[in-house]
């Protein structure tokens, strides 16, 4: 067991915090109230190999580790509170590995090198407006046609909708197979037949999310990830990926609350004294801080997981994966969340104005409270079948 940081990856955290004191502190307003995240932020992005890290070099990738991808997902969701730029990193960083592991030979050259330069989007579509959770209850379909698909049906709360239009680029869009089975397709959002609507949403302003409607879109057999009919298994490992990275996020944006937070409570005076000798705050401090401590290396090793066995393509110890993956999803944004608010208190009246900024944080954190990458009871219940087995709740 070893929990120290290499000397590389010692270095490249720092780059990366560079990068975020740099292009996101500063912009994170900007990427707010615009609704994009500029387009020189995304080029430094590429520039420093930010884009779907762990996307093989033969495709413009670094071939990162998932621990190194989790490092810098921490690091993004420090520098952008809103966490918009941090979801355009997991969600490049989770899909495009799932595309470089499964996805044919033609798909990957055509897009994994313009998703790593930035000039491309790469996200996922599985949600649909009857519900995100039961995801084997869906209805898009898509059928063989000629020497490739055709699907109908849409999909609801799909982050990246305009980036995709804007960009260029798509989504893994998880459909029902004619044959049986789930078919898992890369489609273009600009296919003809495809259409998008965007959402009013209340935070993480700089991505877009929306609805995307398949009026008989055609996609080509290139484009299917995994086998025929096989497409939920590579969903669930994608999953697995961007979940890790969702809660890295979430880590550092808890960490930059505390952070601001802390400088906060030695420089307020009350009752004649600075707040934070109080200890009434102390212990709250403490009491978020050793959270926050808990749920990161709890991230790490779900990471460390990941590297070890999901990013080599080996399924031996899947429930293990599984259970680190969904106990760090349960816990990481509920814990940010609570020391953004906590924060945010402590400001008394300055914390609830856009000039602290604490709210950014409180409105992005809150996507993955309420459902994003999967609802927290659904890693409950993730969690549950995995400790009770599903043979006892079958049979219940
Ligand atoms: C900002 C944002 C971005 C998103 N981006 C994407 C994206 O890029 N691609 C995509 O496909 N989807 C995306 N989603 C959708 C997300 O995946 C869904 O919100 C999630 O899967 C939950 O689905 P739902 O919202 O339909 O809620 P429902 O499935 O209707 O569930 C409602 C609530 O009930 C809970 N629940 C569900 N089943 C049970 C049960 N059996 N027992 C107890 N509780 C249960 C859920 O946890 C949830 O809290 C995004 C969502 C948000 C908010």
């Amino acid at each position: 067991m070893d929990f120290e940081l290499t000397d590389e990856e010692r270095a490249f955290q720092e780059a990366v915090r560079k990068f975020g004191d740099r292009f996101l502190r500063t912009r994170e307003r900007q990427i707010d109230t615009e609704g994009r995240i500029p387009d020189d932020v995304l080029a430094e992005m590429a520039r420093l190999g930010l884009l779907a890290m762990p996307v093989s070099t033969e495709y413009g990738g670094m071939g990162a580790s998932a621990v190194l991808t989790e490092l810098a997902a921490e690091e993004i969701g420090r520098g952008d509170f809103s966490m918009a730029t941090a979801v355009f990193f997991l969600l490049e960083a989770g899909w495009g590995f799932i595309l470089d592991r499964h996805g044919t030979e033609d798909a990957k050259r055509e897009v994994l090198p313009a998703v790593c330069a930035g000039k491309a989007f790469l996200g996922i579509a599985t949600t649909e407006p009857s519900g995100g959770s039961d995801l084997a209850n869906m209805r898009t379909r898509s059928q063989r046609y000629g020497d490739g698909f055709s699907l109908r049906g849409e999909k609801s709360f799909v982050s990246g909708v305009e980036e995709a239009k804007r960009l260029g680029g798509g989504h893994l869009t998880l459909t029902r197979a004619e044959e049986g089975g789930f078919n898992f397709l890369y489609v273009p959002t600009k296919s003809p037949g495809a259409s998008t609507q965007k959402f009013q949403n209340m935070g993480r302003m700089g991505i877009s999310t929306g609805a995307i409607s398949y009026d008989g879109v055609r996609v080509p057999r290139s484009y299917l990830v995994g086998a025929e009919g096989k497409g939920f298994g590579c969903a669930m490992e994608g999953f697995s990926v961007a979940r890790t990275f969702v809660s890295a996020a979430c880590i550092g944006a808890a960490e930059r609350a505390l952070e601001t937070g802390m400088a906060y409570i030695k420089e307020r005076q009350v009752f004649g004294q600075p707040l934070g000798k109080f200890e009434g705050i102390q212990f709250e401090l403490v009491d978020l801080w050793v959270q926050v401590e808990a749920v990161k290396w709890q991230c790490r090793r779900a990471a460390w997981l990941l590297d070890r066995y999901t990013l080599r393509g080996d399924h031996s110890h899947r429930a293990e994966v599984d259970r680190a993956v969904a106990s760090v999803k349960l816990t990481a944004p509920p814990i940010a969340f609570e020391a953004v608010k906590r924060v945010m208190m402590w400001f008394g009246a300055a914390g609830y104005t856009k000039d602290v900024g604490l709210e950014l944080g409180m409105r992005g954190v809150m996507s993955y409270l309420v459902g994003a990458e999967g609802g927290l009871n659904i890693m409950r219940i993730i969690l549950g079948r995995e400790l009770l087995g599903k043979e006892f709740l079958a049979n219940q």
